[in-house]
């Protein structure tokens, strides 16, 4: 038999697409690349995944896991010949256990069901990445997913208790536990978040719930300058009470806010804003608010805002929410880097940015969690102007060796995919990339899943 009839055969032919204008849909993510793969298979179950990936070593084909494909590094990215192993039909809650802190699901869950969910119960799934809406658990896994929330309660590999997985070479793996405590063999569970389908595909995950704060209250500190919010960051991160989310927008951000005519609640003069967010048990909030807003004040401060209810926050909101829109004004395509650095050194950063963008005269968008010290950084470009594009690859290369100079690193949430492999030489040892290397060729000896991803060549 041949090997799609094969594959036909295990699934059913509606769970095999193999007409190209259908495959085609599963082209790309949100990198501005595309390849059609050969196939794209849609599992239900953990024995289906495991059948698929012993027939992918069968017949050498590479598997190149997919989610959501709202990936913006390329890690859903198909390779010449490869099948998608798309996860949309594993979108099962399997089990939700409020008396012990967790909650089961497929792969193929939406990030906010689970939080959803769990809220039902007075508790909460913690990470909270902007795709949140659309993306699903497994990329958020393979990623090693945040968003603002983050800074106080951790990235997605915090909130992971136990996995189920199928190897590169087709064994089951189970790895952690369903309890809070776990001291158990090597923990396979933290390499597993964050290895972008390089290792296994991970077929059920048991994620940690915490109890869902009673209130949340939210500031905005507006500045006049970058380094005035950079030092208010510093010292927010310096005092005790936590922010629930720390977030920042640079000038250039304001710039293109207000000429997009999103800046109307902002004060004359700013140019740079930090979000910030409280929450706890409900009388102990304004408490924070108010250690928060001390924190934040100082100069450069031009106005501080807080707001309790949901309209008020949403108000304190409206221009970052009209960020990504403006964003797209300036130029066509964005070159998205996602680099952290010590959160001491985010003032340093930011002049740097600053200067990058007039050396190599390319607009530079900073904005991002700065409680973590990652920030996203645009490169604003059109893809057809070649000067413009050698700047823009000379001006990222730069950035990234300033990061690491500042003791920071690639990739804060995003994860290196096929688009920033380039880099990671920069900030590996030989000798740690060497048994990185030898750890994919143990899960994976066959070279199968999401090859020319996550490790340079
Ligand atoms: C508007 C927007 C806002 C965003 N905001 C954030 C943010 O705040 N924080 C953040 O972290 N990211 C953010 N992202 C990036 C993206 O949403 C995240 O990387 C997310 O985790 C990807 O999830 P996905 O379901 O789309 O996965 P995909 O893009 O489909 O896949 C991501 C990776 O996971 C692998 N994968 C998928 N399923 C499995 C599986 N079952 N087993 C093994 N590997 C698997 C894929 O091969 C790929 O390498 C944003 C993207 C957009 C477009």
């Amino acid at each position: 038999m041949r090997a799609m009839e094969e594959l036909q055969a295990l699934l059913g032919p509606q769970r095999v697409l193999s007409a190209e204008a259908e495959r085609r849909l599963y082209a790309s993510d949100e990198t501005p690349r595309a390849c059609t793969p050969e196939a794209v298979v849609f599992p239900r179950t953990h024995e289906e995944v495991a059948a698929i990936v012993q027939w992918a070593n069968r017949h050498r084909v590479p598997l190149v896991p997919r989610a959501a494909g709202s990936g913006n590094v390329g890690g859903a990215l198909p390779v010449p010949g490869c099948v998608v192993v798309g996860f949309e039909c594993m979108d099962q809650v399997l089990e939700f256990a409020p008396q012990d802190r967790y909650i089961v699901v497929q792969p193929g869950v939406i990030t906010e069901e689970i939080d959803r969910i769990a809220r039902t119960a007075g508790l909460m799934y913690a990470p909270d990445p902007g795709s949140g809406a659309y993306c699903r658990i497994g990329g958020n896994l393979a990623m090693n997913a945040a968003g603002p929330r983050c800074v106080k309660y951790g990235a997605t590999r915090e909130h992971v208790l136990a996995l189920r997985a199928v190897a590169g070479d087709g064994r089951e793996l189970r790895t952690g536990a369903r309890t809070s405590k776990y001291a158990t063999g090597y923990d396979l569970t933290r390499l597993l978040v964050g290895s972008e389908g390089t290792l296994a595909l991970i077929t059920e995950a048991t994620l940690r719930l915490i109890p869902a704060p009673e209130r949340v209250a939210h500031l905005r500190a507006c500045y006049a300058d970058n380094a005035a919010a950079c030092a208010a960051c510093a010292r927010v991160m310096q005092q005790p009470v936590v922010p629930a989310a720390l977030e920042f927008m640079d000038r250039r951000s304001i710039e293109a806010i207000r000429a997009y005519g999103g800046a109307a609640g902002l004060p004359p003069g700013t140019a740079a804003v930090l979000l910030v967010a409280a929450d706890g048990p409900y009388d102990d909030v304004p408490r924070q608010v108010e250690r928060l807003a001390a924190a934040l004040g100082g100069e450069g401060l031009i106005e501080l805002q807080s707001g309790f209810s949901a309209a008020e926050i949403e108000r304190l909101w409206t221009a970052r929410r009209a960020l990504s829109h403006a964003v797209k004004r300036i130029a066509p395509l964005k070159i998205n880097e996602d680099v952290v650095v010590p959160v001491s050194r985010l003032a340093e950063l930011v002049a740097a940015i600053d200067r990058l963008a007039e050396v190599h005269r390319i607009p530079l968008v900073a904005f991002g969690h700065a409680g973590n010290g990652n920030l996203h950084v645009n490169l604003m470009v059109h893809a057809d102007d070649a000067d413009e594009m050698a700047r823009a690859h000379a001006c990222r290369r730069a950035l990234i060796e300033t990061v690491l100079r500042l003791g920071g690193t690639l990739s804060g949430e995003h994860g290196i995919g096929s688009e920033k492999r380039a880099f990671v030489r920069l900030e590996l040892e030989p000798d740690t990339l060497a048994l990185m290397r030898a750890l994919k060729q143990v899960f994976d000896p066959n070279g199968i899943l999401n090859p020319g991803k996550k490790l340079p060549d």
